[in-house]
């Protein structure tokens, strides 16, 4: 029996995404931050392969290929522009493989290219070439559907759209909200997501960059403004009113924290479950989350949301604790004050 698409996903209720494949392959020494090109794909693919796993068995929906900066520009950077059709395609394989583990679908995925210039209309060319090439890999290996996030301009975003229908498959837009109010090429992200819809895309939103607090106002107008589908996957980490970004937390000795330095503003598992059931409330359909994600995170939004999914098994039992059950043995309490001094 063939799984059911995207669309029909989202019209039966919120559908859990999972990404920031990026900074978690990092953290576990597979992947260089900086250039954050996704070599591991090639040279460490089992890797790969257990975190899609981790974020399905915490209930994510879709496994979305790990294909970010996975273009010419960027592997040009690191000198691998050689294996950049090897790349894309094995990370198709690699989240098809884990994919079929669950009944769940599998993204192709494209992002900024950092080559787009709104002012200099040759930048479309290459831009449109560079997601051609990766999505038409990524179409021939076998994907449900495409995610072009993290995009900065809605002009780029617009390309990947054309591109992504060019290939008769449905798009996922979602815009990085970086700025306060506006895309770098001066639209209000509601804006951007409304032109996006009217152009065709089956679902728009934001991803990265704000934590919940900074980004469920946004997606708030959003989610006003457009008939289709709504996405929100924001990064897990604590974002306020004056550092709105994860590039604008700094340490408290003011230095920046981005991108390595961001773990003592990491949201708990139980801050995610809350966001998620916010997301809910407000009518948001495709329920994710980025950059700073562990697999604790997915876990904790998907039982939020009233599923029992794989890793629910080893779910927090706290009554079975020496410490925390209902009968703490005397020489176990013995250990109380010390806990609590
Ligand atoms: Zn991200």
């Amino acid at each position: 029996m063939l799984s059911a698409s995207i669309t029909e996903r989202l019209r039966a209720g919120n559908v859990l995404g999972a990404e920031g494949y990026v900074f978690e392959l990092e953290r576990r020494g597979y992947i260089k931050a900086g250039p954050f090109v996704p070599e591991v794909v090639l040279d460490f693919p089992g890797a790969v392969r257990e975190l899609h796993r981790e974020f399905l068995r915490a209930g994510a929906e879709v496994m979305v290929a790990l294909t970010y900066y996975a273009h010419r520009e960027k592997l040009r950077d690191v000198g691998r522009e050689g294996d950049l059709e090897a790349m894309n395609r094995q990370a198709v394989r690699i989240a098809r493989e884990v994919a079929r583990e669950g009944d769940v679908l599998v993204a192709g995925n494209v992002c900024n290219t950092w080559a787009y210039d709104p002012e200099d209309p040759a930048t479309r060319d290459i831009v449109r070439d560079m997601y051609t090439e990766q999505l038409s890999w990524a179409a021939e290996e076998g994907v449900d559907f495409v995610i072009s996030e993290t995009n900065d301009y809605l002009g780029e975003a617009l390309i990947a759209l054309e591109v992504i229908q060019g290939l008769g498959l449905p798009a996922m837009v979602t815009m990085a909200p970086t700025q306060p109010h506006l895309t770098r090429d001066g639209y209000e992200y509601a804006d951007a997501c409304r032109i996006l819809a009217a152009e065709g895309a089956q679902i728009v939103g934001l991803n990265c960059d704000r934590g919940p607090r900074t980004m469920v106002p946004l997606i708030a107008r959003i989610r006003e403004t457009v008939e289709c589908a709504v996405a929100i996957q924001p990064v897990p980490y604590r974002t306020d009113a004056i550092a709105p970004t994860m590039e604008t937390l700094l340490s408290p000795k003011g230095e920046r924290s981005f991108p390595v330095g961001l773990d003592p503003f990491t949201c708990t598992r139980f801050d995610m479950a809350q966001f998620a059931l916010q997301a809910r409330e407000l009518g948001v359909d495709y329920i994710g989350i980025c950059c700073g994600a562990g697999p604790h995170h997915v876990r904790a939004m998907a039982e939020a949301l009233g599923r029992e999914v794989p890793a629910s098994r080893y779910s927090p039992s706290m009554e079975l604790h020496p410490m925390f059950r209902a009968d703490v043995s005397a020489r176990d309490a013995a250990f109380l004050p010390s806990w609590n001094a």
